[in-house]
């Protein structure tokens, strides 16, 4: 589905949010959206991932103030285009470490991580940037209230838990056939925790969020509500 028809008539760039659960699909629709709008997509989750590596890898105590601003100096995150896979990859260090974040050791740690006031100052302060000439679709969760709350298009998704649980099961089961269903469970409800009650930017619906609902929707009606949404903005 190309949309060069849409392209043509739009006027002005937008930033556009898409904040929600874990595994509702956001990075799938934010990419699509990204490319359909010929705009940059930015995984803010992928950020909080590779920092969480690096606070693996160097044994960072997390509750040593000290320790983590010490760590953040030693760290510098990047987004490189890779042609092989169509997408921006993450690099940590100039490592690119785009797969590797997307590990169960990972996503055990990473809510914990992303809690801490100090990493989300470190994290936000380079999301804000990015944004500086619009025409960005950026997802996570505190993209529509904290890192752009006066972005123009502002989209909240959900998805039935069962279903989350499913599609996560499945991206997963196939890099780690070890995988069981109960621990992607378990994870998506621990970091659906942590991340809506953590006391810095919790996970919430921008008031002027629209909300969009995929549990029975495929990738590509979902692609074109939302870029109906986006085309409508970009005309005001
Ligand atoms: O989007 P993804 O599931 O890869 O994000 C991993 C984790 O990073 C989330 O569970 C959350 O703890 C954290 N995160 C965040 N704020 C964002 C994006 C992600 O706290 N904007």
């Amino acid at each position: 589905m190309k949309y060069y028809f849409c392209l043509l008539i739009m006027e002005k760039k937008i930033i556009i949010t898409i904040d929600g659960w874990s595994s509702c699909g956001k990075s799938t629709l934010a990419k699509q959206l990204a490319k359909e709008l010929g705009y940059v997509y930015v995984d803010s989750g992928a950020m909080y991932r590779a920092i969480t590596l690096y606070f693996l890898r160097n044994n960072v105590d997390l509750a040593e103030k000290k320790e983590v601003k010490k760590a953040l100096k030693n760290i510098n995150l990047e987004f490189i285009f890779s042609s092989k896979s169509n997408n921006s990859e993450i690099y940590l260090n100039d490592e690119n470490v785009e797969y590797l974040i997307r590990d169960m050791l990972v996503a055990e740690k990473v809510s914990d991580v992303a809690a801490i006031k100090e990493v989300r100052e470190f994290a936000v302060a380079q999301q804000q940037k990015m944004g500086t000439k619009k025409g960005i679709v950026m997802d996570g969760r505190d993209i529509g209230t904290v890192v752009f709350p006066k972005a123009e298009l502002k989209i909240f998704m959900t998805a039935d838990n069962a279903i989350r649980v499913q599609r996560r099961f499945k991206e997963l089961y196939e890099k780690n056939p070890n995988i069981t269903i109960e621990e992607v469970k378990n994870n998506l409800e621990m970091r659906d925790y942590i991340d809506s009650h953590r006391e810095v930017s919790p996970l919430r619906k921008a008031k002027d969020a629209l909300e969009l609902d995929n549990t029975n929707l495929t990738p590509k009606e979902q692609l074109s509500k939302a870029l109906a949404l986006a085309i409508a903005k970009t005309k005001k």
